[in-house]
């Protein structure tokens, strides 16, 4: 456009003509570029765009912020396109602002995980449909006169779908559209899921749940922000007190998100949900079929979709009026993102909450330590289910003490443990067997030389999968054939493996109990998450004797048959040097003997220890959760850490250990001395290598008041410059010091 013809569109639409706008574009810049916007153009803070990047074309987002920093938007370029679409309210801006700044993201990054659908930018086209105007054919022939039986004046039909229903070619509804039976006609396309509806059914809620819905859905009514925990054993009925708190956000016509960890398989969830509120939720995860997501993102933009189920990214999904969320299994180590922007969606799920001004509902049967303080202190309003409902019971739990009950030589089950599960299947009722190892065995030897299968891009150990007859490292997914000779010194028929994994428990089991129906659940199953479903579904309809399997087993699934669950190895996850290792497995271990006994059944737990004395043992033996946090509580107090102090990890990698060491040193020579701060390192991470990429880490710890964002900037800025393949990542809250 030359300039006069913009100077008289301009006066002719009364915009101001060559305006600027900031624009968030995804790349990990610090801030958003300029745009001029083409007279004619009309844009909005939120608008989403598309703007010329170098030689591409990309999606952006219109910025608040002005930009008079006299720059002549004659020389900028201009934005190309205005998507058809909402714009991104202010909260939501606000919220991308806050992740960004909190975790140290680049904006645009942050921005680009809400608007990361491009084809559902532009409204769905409408669906061409034939409309009958009445008449007959010419000539009626039996294929003609099925039609004809298909067809009313007021409903039309699609040209395919009216042949499928007649079940004619579509050449024959072709011959009865050129006779003129029919006008073409527009309709929308069909919504994502149906309404959901808050009083379909009544709620399903007793004695405590009573009290505790009530609780929740009055702070709801006070109205602005809240956070609520419910803490309540598994099996208490959590999830039918959260749908309560659901209806009523439904009825106030708000939106509402429901967060779960592994939202590929809880498809039990979605029914129980429909039971409730007459139609599923709409469903957002990594396994939702591209064109199935287009239409959810559109319909949550537009408020079409009231309700979402979602894993950890839908808290990015930009809601047209977003007025709760909901965090099951909040202490789920599923919420944290590592990858590109680092996040804990449980946690800026508590933050897009406050910037909303509307409640969150968190939920567990474990809750984190973080949330039991906040309960405790009051900043979130606490609410106890501390029973089962109904008949059911929890478990009976007993330890098993390995060093007097040994197994087998060769086997990793004690006598104990066998002869319960033979008296489990003999009374037709289910046993897990749990342990959180994948494969066969974590670790392949040659008994000859000593040589160990070593990744050769990562520092970890090849683990054996019998299943696939591979050796693959769970680091990078790299895998090679099982040997059968050793590379190092060619012995035949020498290897040992080392340990077990599922796949070895289950030849175990297999070995004493040959009669059994046994099913091995874990990621590895063939067939991927639609197998695990079914695999899942068999399990609850009591088509197995004995299940054995990895934390996939562990969450939220009603297993009515399931009356033993043994721990194969219950000191597994303390051993290594996090910080959160006795929570996280006092938490799993309690999700995992939580599937036991859900129907009425008397059941066990029984949990195979070199420890027994252990702290976490003895807390989930005694089922005084209340004492084991507060212990956890008093020893993180006492060594400042989170949530009475706060961390942070800069994880430097490079393709030499050389580069990635001087960065981290320089890193490290740049901090500045504050009070209230310290930096521990660099050293060499336990995975000192991943895909050929070697790693330092720095953690930084400050106390509870610390501002850490600034102090992480400061080192940021006055280190070294990123040079050759160095890469810095930053971790805020981190929860994997690996
Ligand atoms: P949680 O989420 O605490 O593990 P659930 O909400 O899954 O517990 O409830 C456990 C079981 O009890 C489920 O099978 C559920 O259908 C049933 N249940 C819970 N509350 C009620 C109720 N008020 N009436 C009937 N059944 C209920
Ligand atoms: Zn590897």
């Amino acid at each position: 456009m030359d300039k006069d013809s913009s100077d008289l569109f301009g006066a002719v639409f009364d915009t101001p003509p060559h305006r600027v706008v900031p624009v968030l574009v995804p790349l990990p810049v610090p801030e958003p570029y300029s745009y001029a916007v083409p007279v004619g153009m009309a844009v909005e803070p939120g608008s989403i765009v598309q703007v010329p990047l170098g030689p591409r074309q990309v999606v952006g987002v219109v910025w608040h912020g002005s930009r008079e920093d006299g720059l002549d938007p004659k020389k900028l370029r201009p934005i190309t396109q205005v998507f058809d679409c909402p714009p991104l309210t202010q909260e939501m801006r606000d919220f991308v602002d806050w992740v960004a700044s909190y975790t140290l993201s680049p904006p645009g990054l942050v921005a680009r995980m809400a608007v990361r659908v491009p084809a559902a930018l532009e409204p769905e086209p409408m669906i061409e449909a034939l409309r009958y105007l009445g008449g007959e054919p010419d000539r009626v022939t039996p294929a003609r006169m099925r039609v004809l039986e298909h067809l009313r004046e007021d409903l039309p039909m699609t040209r395919s779908g009216l042949a499928h229903a007649a079940g004619v070619s579509l050449s024959v509804v072709d011959g009865l559209v050129k006779q003129g039976l029919f006008e073409t006609v527009f309709l929308p396309p069909a919504p994502v899921v149906a309404m959901p509806d808050p009083d379909y059914t009544a709620p399903r809620i007793e004695g405590p749940q009573k009290q505790a819905a009530s609780e929740i859905v009055e702070t709801m009514q006070q109205g602005g922000f809240s956070a609520s925990l419910i803490d309540g054993v598994t099996g208490s009925g959590k999830t039918e007190v959260y749908f309560e708190a659901i209806a009523e956000a439904l009825r106030r016509g708000k939106q509402v998100l429901i967060l779960l960890p592994e939202i590929a398989l809880t498809a039990s969830f979605l029914e129980r949900f429909q039971d409730r509120f007459g139609a599923k939720p709409a469903e957002w995860h990594s396994d939702v079929a591209p064109r199935m997501r287009e239409k959810v993102w559109r319909g949550v933009v537009t408020g079409e979709v009231r309700v979402v189920a979602g894993a950890r990214s839908a808290l990015f999904l930009p809601f047209e009026e977003l007025g709760l969320v909901i965090v099951d299994e909040e202490h789920d180590p599923a919420y944290k993102q590592e990858d590109r922007v680092f996040y804990n969606a449980r946690d800026m799920a508590v933050v897009r909450a406050r910037i909303g001004g509307f409640p969150i509902v968190l939920v567990s049967a474990t809750p984190s330590v973080e949330s039991q303080v906040n309960g405790l202190s009051g900043r979130y309003h606490l609410v106890h289910l501390p029973t089962r409902f109904g008949e059911a019971a929890l478990p009976d739990l007993h330890l098993i003490d390995m060093r007097r009950h040994p197994p087998q030589r060769g086997g990793f089950l004690s006598p104990v443990l066998l002869r319960a599960v033979k008296a489990t299947i003999e009374r037709k009722e289910q046993a897990l067997l749990f342990l959180n190892r994948r494969g066969y065995a974590p670790l392949t030897l040659c008994r000859v030389c000593g040589h160990r299968f070593q990744c050769p891009q990562c520092s970890s150990w090849l683990v054996e999968h019998r299943f696939r007859q591979q050796m693959q490292c769970h680091q990078c997914g790299y895998h090679e054939a099982i040997p059968e000779a050793c590379p190092e010194c060619g012995t035949l028929d020498h290897l040992v493996a080392c340990g077990p994994g599922v796949e070895r428990i289950a030849e175990e089991v297999e070995a004493h109990f040959p009669q059994a129906r046994t099913i091995v659940m874990s990621s590895d199953l063939l067939g991927g998450v639609k197998r695990m479903r079914l695999e899942l579904e068999a399990i609850a309809k009591g088509e197995a004797d004995i299940v054995i399997g990895t934390q996939l087993v562990a969450k939220g699934h009603n297993f009515p048959l399931m009356t033993l669950v043994g721990i194969v190895d219950a000191d597994l996850g303390l051993a290594n040097g996090d910080p959160r290792a006795a929570e996280r497995t006092f938490q799993l271990l309690s999700q995992v003997t939580g599937r036991a006994g859900r129907t009425g059944l008397k059941s066990h737990g029984l949990l195979q220890t070199y420890q027994p004395q252990h702290p976490v043992m003895q807390a989930i033996v005694s089922g005084d959760a209340g004492a084991f946090y507060d212990r956890e509580i008093t020893e993180r107090e006492k060594a400042l850490l989170p949530p009475f102090g706060r961390l942070a990890s800069l994880i430097v990698s490079a393709e030499s250990r050389a580069d990635a060491e001087a960065h981290a040193r320089g890193l490290r020579a740049a901090a500045p001395r504050v009070t209230g701060i310290t930096v521990l390192g660099p050293a060499e991470a336990p995975l000192a290598v991943v895909r050929g990429r070697h790693r330092f880490r720095l953690l930084v710890h400050g106390r509870r008041n610390s501002d850490m964002q600034t102090y992480l900037r400061t080192i940021l800025s006055k280190g070294p410059k990123v040079r050759g393949t160095v890469h810095v990542q930053l971790d805020v809250d981190p929860q994997s010091f690996l």
